[in-house]
Order: C-alpha cells, then structure tokens, then sequence
C-alpha cells in the first residue's frame, strides 16, 4: 500500500530498466507514470488520476481489472497453493485447463497442451516441438521455417528469429536461425519446391498481423495457407498471442476461417491479463512422435510451467467468457470502436485499420506521405491523449485502440473522443 514519503518514481528511474525503451531523455522527474490500481477498464495512477487502459495493458487485459471472480478464484488458490513443480508431477489446476483449451477444437485435433510462461516461449516450444517432430518421423531435411515479413512472434532467439521486424532483431540476426520470409500467399505459392521441400513449419499471427502497425490479412487467406501446407506438408503454426480469448470477435480467430492449426501459441489474455501464462497446443500425432526412448523426449520447461496461480486465473476468465456471456456482447462493442475511431476525422488520419476490438490509427502528412520518425507523432498523440484520461502506446505513427472486453459502448466512446481531442492537439 501507499507509504508516504515512498518515492516510485525516483526509483524507477534509479534502477530500473524499461523494455523496449530507450532510457536517455525517457521520464524526467515528476513525468513517469506510476500506475498503483484498477477496476474494470480504468487505471488510476499514484495521484489518484483515472485512465481508459486503451490498449489493454499491453494487448493482456481481458475482463477488466479486478475482476471480482478472477480475483476470488486467485484467493481460492492461495488457500491451496500458489505454485508446483510440473515436473515429474500434475496438478489440478493445469489438468483442467488442458481439458478446456482442447474442448474449443474438434476431438482428434488439438488434444496436448504444453505450458510456459509467456508469448516467446509459447512461439519458441512449437519451434522445437516442430523441428523434433520431424527427426522422429523420418523427415530430418525439414528444418526450415516459413515466416511473414513485418511478423512479430517473441523476443526470445527462436521466437524472434521467426520474426519480421528488422528494427527489433536486425542486430541479433547471424545469432539466431535463418528463416525464409513472404509478404503474401501469392509469395508463398511462388517458393522453389526445394525450399518447401525442407520446410518443418509456417508460422504466421491470423486474421491480423499486431506489431506491422495492425494490419489485417485478406479475408480467405488463412483457409487458403491451411490448404497450401496439407497440399505440402507442411505445418502450421499460429501464433495467436494478441488474437486469442475473444479480440477478434470469436474465441480464437482462427475459428473465423475454420483453421485448425498444427501448432497454437497462446499467451496474452489466458489469464485475463493477471498472471503470465502461456500455452502451446498440438496434435496428437505430433504428441505421439515423441513417445518411446528416453532420447525422444521434449527436453524443454521452464521452473514455473503450469503455475498453479496462472492456470486457476485463465480457468476463472473462461469461466467469466461464459458466465457473462462475453463473446455475445462484442458485436456492439466492435461497432462503437468502428464509429469512435471513424468520428476523428482530422487531415492527419490516413486510415484506420481494425478486426474485431484490435485497432489502429494510422496518422501521415495530409499529402499521405509518412511523418518523419523524428517529428514522433505517434508518441506525441499518445502523451496528449494522456490528458485526456485514455492510456495506449503507437506503434510508429499508428495508435492502438485495443480496449478490454469488458469495456461497454460508452466508455469505448469516450476513450475514442479522448483520442480524438488529442489528435486535433497535436496534428
Ligand atoms: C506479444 C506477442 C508475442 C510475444 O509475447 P510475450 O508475452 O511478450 O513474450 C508473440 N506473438 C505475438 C503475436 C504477440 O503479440
């Protein structure tokens, strides 16, 4: 709780180190954000100012902050454990929520669950699991992945060596795995057969690619890739990390274009967005290949695989999918984010992008042209509309507007206005 004389801030900025932050110039005195409490959508931070959490907390926040049965299933659990090893022994937490993940698929589709702690990790076991899988079936010369560019799968070696963004991973690139990167389907029919002949996997985020500025797939295109790798063995990876728990409007967006992936990497919103839990589904067939000799093991775990607390928080949220009918109360949610954003009408608008309750804004020069990185129009925007009550993050000159499930039509209205007035602020 709140000590006075505790100075946050000053210790933030003596000791810690921000991800994705370049610290020289970042948070002088009196400008940090310390963020101490939440309910529902809204943030409040340490002098008690409320914010919208625009973007979810990073993509996580599912049902709202303190949610009042996530929480009292979170006390339950504390009242038996909070953690366990998963090595060596089970707990009923995890059992449970294996069931239930798997329940959302067809049975004899996605029937094992691997567990881990985060979206890289979710992404960096399937890369082993599919590169294993193929030494034990008889294929070894399938060692390959096929990734998109501009993809965002993880910050890990092998998670981000699948990944697009060359301002993120440029650097670090002879460190990790080659990857053979397309833009479109078109690109990826047009690989020589001797690429797709030593590729294990495809990797790819559904429906909309997160970090490339929110940018939406053509419709049809996942049903079409799911084809192409049954047509040459080929498997498919989803990353749906930011997709999954209901953003996209259906549970899984995958669901969407009745894809069922050999490979689903799930993180972000499993719990909510309380505790960090991920979550790694796959076949059977591929389980099966692992079975037999000690050397066919998947020597792979983290110390807290199948946190007790973790998996207690993302069966409490499912069970909040349903009991609050959640899926049911997006369509309208979806609609009033739609005509938010489309109110904000201002030269600097270029366009607004959005699949389900994943959105962004993109701002340029009138002229359509891009802003110069140097005049940080996104960041500015993102610190006016601060102002005014509503927390996000751009990505470059685009702003995301990914507002919790939770968040009722007005309030998404709010948050847009707010977004709004900024934009006018600053273009
Ligand atoms: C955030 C994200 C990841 C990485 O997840 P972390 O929990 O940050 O490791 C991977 N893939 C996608 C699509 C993401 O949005």
């Amino acid at each position: 709780m709140t000590e006075p004389g505790d100075n946050w801030g000053a210790w933030d900025r003596q000791h810690c180190w921000h991800p994705f932050t370049q610290h020289a110039g970042w948070a002088s005195e009196g400008e940090e954000l310390i963020l101490v409490r939440g309910e529902g959508p809204w943030l409040f931070d340490a002098e008690g100012r409320r914010y919208f959490d625009g973007n979810s907390s990073i993509w996580t926040n599912i049902h709202g902050h303190r949610h009042p049965r996530i929480d009292a299933a979170l006390r339950m659990q504390l009242d038996e454990v909070a953690h366990t090893s998963f090595l060596g022994f089970g707990n009923p937490r995890a059992a449970e929520l294996a069931k239930r993940l798997t329940a959302f698929f067809p049975s004899g589709s996605l029937e094992r669950v691997f567990f881990s702690d985060d979206g890289s990790t979710a992404v960096e076991v399937a890369v082993k699991m599919a590169i294993q899988f193929r030494q034990q079936s008889g294929e070894p010369e399938r060692v390959g992945f096929i990734a998109f560019e501009n993809a965002y799968h993880g910050d890990t070696m092998g998670a981000a060596s699948l990944g697009g963004v060359s301002f993120f991973f440029d650097r670090f690139r002879s460190f990790g795995f080659r990857a053979t990167r397309v833009t479109s389907l078109a690109d990826l029919r047009a690989l020589p057969a001797e690429e797709v002949a030593r590729a294990a996997a495809i990797v790819l985020e559904p429906l909309i690619q997160g970090v490339n500025e929110m940018r939406p797939w053509p419709a049809g295109q996942l049903a079409e890739i799911r084809s192409w790798c049954d047509g040459h063995g080929v498997h498919l990876i989803l990353d749906e990390v930011m997709t999954g728990f209901g953003r996209t409007g259906t549970m899984f967006a995958c669901q969407q274009e009745e894809v069922i992936p050999d490979f689903l990497c799930l993180a972000k919103g499993l719990t909510g967005g309380y505790l960090p839990l991920a979550a790694t589904l796959t076949t059977g067939r591929v389980f099966d290949a692992f079975l037999g000799g000690r050397e066919r093991t998947l020597n792979y775990g983290h110390s807290y695989t199948a946190n007790q607390l973790g998996c207690a928080a993302a069966l409490a949220s499912l069970r909040v999918f349903e009991e609050d009918r959640v899926l049911e109360k997006l369509p309208a949610r979806v609609e009033a984010l739609a005509q938010g954003l489309r109110a904000i009408t201002h030269s600097s608008v270029h366009e607004v992008r959005q699949c389900g309750l994943i959105a962004g804004l993109e701002l340029r020069q009138e002229s359509g042209k891009r802003f110069s990185a140097g005049e940080r129009m996104g960041e500015r925007v993102c610190s006016a509309a601060r102002a005014h009550g509503l927390l996000t993050r751009p990505i470059k000159d685009t702003i995301v507007m990914m507002p919790p499930l939770c968040s009722t039509e007005a309030e998404i209205a709010e948050a847009c206005a707010a977004l709004g007035r900024a934009v006018k602020e600053v273009g």
